[in-house]
């Protein structure tokens, strides 16, 4: 154990044996075992009041309990090393400025004895505290004289399972007030402080760090409840443990009435209400269950009848606990939103475009047929005034009509593109609305495969498409305007995206009781990530090059719908820069 510090005349008192308190008479037995029970009462007093305290506070007060009982003295002072050092003062009597100065220049002395080797007195003033247990000092005198002059000084490290944790020092302005005699007394006083300081010390980080787990937690159960998004999470049963003042209120306006307290299942529940959605939810938190994470699932919880049902998006993740390392997840956290507005919106937005192209339809046909007609008489008449055999009548640049035909024709392809640009329209609301109707018929798949490519070949010069059909049989059963119009749709996309040319190659399969064609580009790509949505009705991939191509972004989306409502398969494969292949498979003969 560390020596203790003496500063005044006295030399430091062997340590406590065995043999001490044996003396060797009767009486002087007597006398010294009435001075072991005193020492022993006195022991177990202070050895109380130490385990008693619960703050730092107590613990001076129970060392200056104690260390009264053997001196009287000026100041006692209690360093500790935790970071930040901190020093407490426990004036006995009052300390002039010189005093207190002096205290601590002795106290940074000792403190570089006893492994404190930085410690300053700049940096004990900053965090020197005064503790003045008033009703437990006893003041050496009524008057209470200022001490101006230290005249002895005891410094004991305090040490707490051999670790020097700070260090006890008492000042006196009498000279030899700190005895030998009672230096084992003060040892073991100061060996129950460092042990009550300690465990004071522990009990106080247990505490902070308590409170501010309590904070986090009360914070975070303010921000689930403000939260506008219903919440709601399982344990790893799929019990509801938690749902927040949103998720209650969805399952109100869903007609649902819950416990305020009790934890339920959601399974349980769907069957007790019978509500397909409550059993979908169900479903969906018993794949989360098994790791997966679901994200914009629609669950439609109002009446079909109605022309907006309620209807809920949710978004839930497995809920792994803090270390990540349990092989099943601890839990589900689930986030509920109402899109229902947000269907409205889509509802009328589609309304419109319907009714918007229904409407365009009827002048578009007068202006194409009158277009068609304003042409077919120039021709003529060009024709009429012309003597020699001309290819084309536009050719002839000198007639007056020779103009007027060129932007006629003009007239005639910008009409064509808002013609396809409104059937895309009304082809959307007929898809949206559940109305696309196929006219089957029975045809040679090839047939419509040259017919189309035939059609986009004789627009862009730069492409070279190539046909390679690799069965003998291409019979099949299907709505022949609407699969030529699919193929069209890819082919248009294949020029389009392909804007330096190369090769398109159209490859048609056969497997079992499926056809399967690919068109294949040498365009310009698509980054993987838009691979999800490139099908989306209106989505294009924005990016500068892509600003520079005309389109509405309805082309695949019309494609697969149709492609789909045959019984087959769409997808695409595609890497930037280095092309894209679409595929798509249709049943030979539908079901
Ligand atoms: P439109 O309605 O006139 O067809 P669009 O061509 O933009 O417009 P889609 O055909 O649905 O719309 O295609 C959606 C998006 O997918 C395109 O905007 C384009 O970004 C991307 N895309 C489609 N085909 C290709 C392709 N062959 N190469 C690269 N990108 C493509
Ligand atoms: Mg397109």
């Amino acid at each position: 154990m560390m020596q203790s510090m003496m500063e005044s005349s006295v030399q430091p008192e062997p340590q406590v044996t065995d043999g001490m308190y044996r003396s060797s008479n009767e009486h002087g037995d007597r006398l010294e075992l009435e001075k072991v029970r005193r020492e022993l009462v006195y022991i177990n007093t202070i050895g109380k009041r130490f385990v008693a305290a619960i703050d730092r506070f107590h613990v001076h007060r129970a060392l200056l309990f104690a260390l009264q009982e053997l001196y009287s003295f000026s100041a006692c002072c209690i360093l500790l090393k935790d970071k930040p050092v901190e020093l407490f003062i426990i004036p006995c009597q009052p300390l002039s400025a010189a005093f207190i100065e002096d205290m601590l220049q002795r106290i940074v002395n000792a403190a570089h004895v006893i492994d404190f080797p930085s410690l300053s007195v700049t940096q004990l003033i900053s965090s020197a505290y005064f503790d003045a247990p008033d009703e437990v000092a006893q003041y050496r005198t009524q008057e209470a004289i200022e001490c101006t002059e230290i005249g002895s000084v005891l410094n004991i490290p305090l040490i707490v399972e051999n670790h020097i944790i700070g260090m006890l020092s008492l000042f006196d302005e009498l000279v030899g007030t700190f005895d030998t005699e009672m230096l084992h007394f003060t040892t073991m006083i100061a060996d129950y402080a460092a042990v009550a300081l300690d465990n004071v010390r522990l009990r106080e980080n247990e505490n902070a760090l308590w409170r501010q787990a309590e904070f986090e937690r009360q914070r975070l159960e303010l921000v689930i409840r403000s939260m506008a998004e219903g919440l709601l999470i399982t344990d790893a049963k799929g019990l509801v443990t938690s749902l927040n003042h949103s998720a209650r209120q969805l399952f109100a306006q869903a007609q649902i009435t819950l416990q305020d307290t009790s934890s339920f299942r959601i399974k349980d529940l769907a069957i007790a209400e019978e509500k397909p959605w409550l059993a979908r939810l169900a479903h969906i938190i018993d794949e989360v269950l098994t790791d997966q994470t679901i994200t914009n699932q629609e669950l439609i919880v109002g009446e079909s009848g109605e022309s907006v049902p309620l209807t809920l998006n949710i978004s839930a993740a497995p809920l792994h606990n803090a270390s990540g390392v349990t092989p099943r997840p601890i839990g589900v956290v689930a986030v509920i939103n109402d899109v229902t507005s947000n269907k409205q919106v889509e509802k009328l937005k589609d309304e419109f475009v319907s009714i918007v192209s229904h409407e365009l339809r009827t002048p578009l046909t007068a202006i194409k047929g009158y277009t068609q007609h304003l042409i077919r008489r120039i021709e003529r008449r060009i024709r009429k005034n012309q003597t020699g055999v001309i290819e084309h009548p536009a050719a002839v640049s000198d007639l007056p009509e020779s103009q007027d035909l060129r932007n006629l024709y003009i007239v005639q392809s910008q009409t064509d593109h808002l013609e396809r640009l409104v059937n895309e329209l009304l082809d959307l609301s007929q898809v949206q609305n559940g109305q696309l109707v196929l006219q089957y018929s029975t045809f040679h798949l090839a047939d419509v495969l040259s017919d189309t490519i035939h059609s986009v070949q004789v627009s862009s010069e730069q492409h070279t498409i190539y046909l390679d059909i690799q069965t003998p049989d291409t019979l099949i059963k299907a709505d022949r305007s609407r699969i030529a119009q699919v193929i069209g749709n890819i082919l248009d996309n294949a020029v389009k995206y392909s804007p330096h040319g190369g090769q398109i190659t159209v490859l048609l399969q056969r497997q079992a009781q499926e056809y399967l064609i690919s068109i294949t580009d040498q365009g310009i790509g698509i980054q993987p990530d838009q691979l999800a949505h490139i099908f989306e009705r209106f989505y294009r991939v924005r990016n500068t090059a892509s600003r520079q191509y005309a389109g509405v972004g309805l082309g695949l989306y019309v494609a697969k719908a149709i492609v789909e409502q045959h019984g087959g398969k769409i997808g695409v494969n595609a890497h930037p820069g280095t092309g894209t292949t679409f595929y798509f498979s249709l049943p030979c003969t539908p079901d």
